[in-house]
């Protein structure tokens, strides 16, 4: 699809209670995800520190996968770099959110049954110190809890669900609606222009 250009992007999911200390299954760094197999993943522990992991090192991104897990009781993370996410992001950078209302598929969220709905996607600066951006991040959704998403300004997209199934589908709804955001401001409108 476009959307793990290189070897970007990261995706994990949440072990069952009984695989402790073993917290998260999460992708390894560097690795080109379009011939990515299962031995480039590995378990870690809810500090981030890698289990038997045969020299593999997890995600840069692993804090921000873990604090997803902490704060929204996600199942599973999913981290993209799509061309539509990059762009409007940046755009957005100042208004710190991308509004997404009015499109059908919306409905495709947990929670939401009608085109007539409207969600914010916050948008915070990049960094590469991933603690303070974590810190960042985790602040703010400790206050808003309905939230599907975030943004990292000319980076990509943030996106959960209870499970594997529902971010999937959560990811495909987000990047499917960002696209038609972006298109809607290449024809002259604001990234918020509904
Ligand atoms: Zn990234």
């Amino acid at each position: 699809m476009g959307w793990a250009p290189a070897t970007s992007t990261n995706y994990s999911v949440r072990l069952p209670d009984d695989a402790a200390p073993a917290y998260c299954a999460i992708t390894s760094s560097g690795v080109d995800k379009g011939t990515i197999e299962v031995t480039h993943i590995l378990a870690i522990d809810q500090h981030g520190r890698p289990i038997d992991a045969d020299g593999l090192k997890p995600s840069a991104e692993t804090p921000l996968h873990l604090l997803l897990y902490r704060t929204m009781g996600a199942g599973a993370v999913l981290h993209t770099h799509s061309l539509p996410a990059a762009l409007l992001s940046q755009l957005a950078r100042d208004e710190g959110q991308v509004r997404l209302a009015g499109w059908e598929l919306l409905k495709g969220l947990s929670g939401i049954d009608t085109h007539e709905a409207e969600i914010s996607l916050p948008v915070f600066p990049n960094s590469q110190d991933m603690h303070a951006l974590s810190a960042r991040v985790e602040q703010f959704l400790s206050t808003e809890r309905a939230c599907y998403g975030f943004l990292l300004a000319g980076h990509g997209l943030y996106v959960w669900g209870k499970d594997l199934p529902e971010a999937k589908r959560h990811l495909e709804v987000l990047e499917y609606l960002l696209q038609c955001q972006r298109e809607v401001t290449r024809h002259g409108c604001s990234a918020n222009t509904r």
